[in-house]
């Protein structure tokens, strides 16, 4: 994570990529990518990416340009170096084709292997996983249901029924994610936050109160809601820190810090099945996502560890 002029550069967001191209007006757009000697083409079957380790260890991406006449549907997600940059989605192979396809490569899931890539690598399979992600859930208009083709580039649908005119846009679902102090209340002098767990994870992991954010509700009303809902504090004075791109399948998480005004924790919605105060002396001593301490953090790559850590480095 690093500090870049004022604002925070998360895992999976911060990539150096042009995303405007003129080839996104060409209808010849795929011949004159497909044919640029540094074009690099990124496949995506069914939620993974294809990526190799040259000495055994280190993950990188992999091109293939030779999978693009297997593909579904192609996606210009940009130029780095003036060299076009696509995605193709393969989810309609069998998994035997693709794998036949993949080489001496492999398809991994980001959501496993995105801490072990350097950061720009993991942001571009990011992107490309998402808009891969896009393409395959919106192949029908969501007004008539007939099949919307790949315009732009990639980077629309439109509806092929001449009397519907439905246009679809790359969809991402925000999420506001939140770090809860307790702003004194305890009255020990010992500050504490409020993390909780969800069923499911890892034993003993701990992480900030999340969720997504309703239709007719500012950020601000979100996290207030979500706080509410998932332990029944009230909070106030909620502070925007960073974003980070989520793409596991689509969402913008929105991060906060806010200060409890109540201590008393109720799990309204059991969404949580628990949800603590924590020390900081507490979260220092806590393990990682996987390990078998009898607290741990969040993943490493997360918006919510970045949470943690930001609050942890202000306490003494
Ligand atoms: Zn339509």
């Amino acid at each position: 994570m690093s500090e870049r002029d004022t604002h925070i550069v998360l895992p999976y967001a911060g990539l150096r990529l042009k995303r405007t191209s003129p080839l996104r007006d060409r209808d010849d757009w795929r011949e004159v990518a497909l044919g640029h000697p540094g074009m690099r083409l990124l496949p995506v079957w069914r939620g993974r990416n294809l990526v190799t380790a040259d000495d055994g260890t280190t993950l990188r991406s992999v091109s293939a340009p030779h999978v693009h006449a297997h593909a579904a549907e192609l996606i210009l997600l940009g130029e780095i170096d003036d060299a076009p940059i696509l995605a193709a989605d393969l989810s309609s192979l069998h998994e035997e084709q693709a794998f036949d396809l993949a080489g001496d490569a492999r398809f991994h899931d980001l959501r496993r292997i995105g801490p072990s890539l350097e950061p720009q690598d993991a942001a571009l399979l990011s992107y490309a996983r998402g808009m891969a992600h896009w393409h395959v859930t919106h192949r029908h208009c969501g007004r008539c249901g007939t099949e919307a083709e790949n315009r732009k580039a990639g980077m629309q649908r439109s509806c092929s029924n001449g009397d519907c005119g439905g246009v679809s846009f790359p969809r991402i679902d925000p999420a506001i994610i939140v770090l809860v102090e307790d702003g004194g209340l305890h009255g020990d002098g010992v500050p504490r936050c409020l993390l909780g767990r969800a069923p499911g994870w890892p034993d003993g992991v701990y992480s900030t109160l999340a969720g997504f954010v309703e239709p007719g509700e500012s950020l601000e009303e979100a996290v207030a809601r979500e706080v509410r809902e998932e332990s029944n504090i009230g909070v106030r004075d909620v502070r925007y820190r960073a974003s980070q791109p989520w793409p596991f399948p689509s969402s913008l998480m929105l991060g906060f810090r806010a200060t409890a005004r109540t201590l008393e924790i109720v799990r309204h919605d059991k969404e949580l099945e628990d949800a603590r105060w924590f020390t900081p002396d507490a979260l220092r001593e806590a393990g990682t996502w996987g390990d078998d301490s009898p607290v741990c953090l969040p993943r490493r790559d997360s918006i919510a560890r970045f949470l943690i850590e930001d609050w942890l480095a202000e306490q003494d």
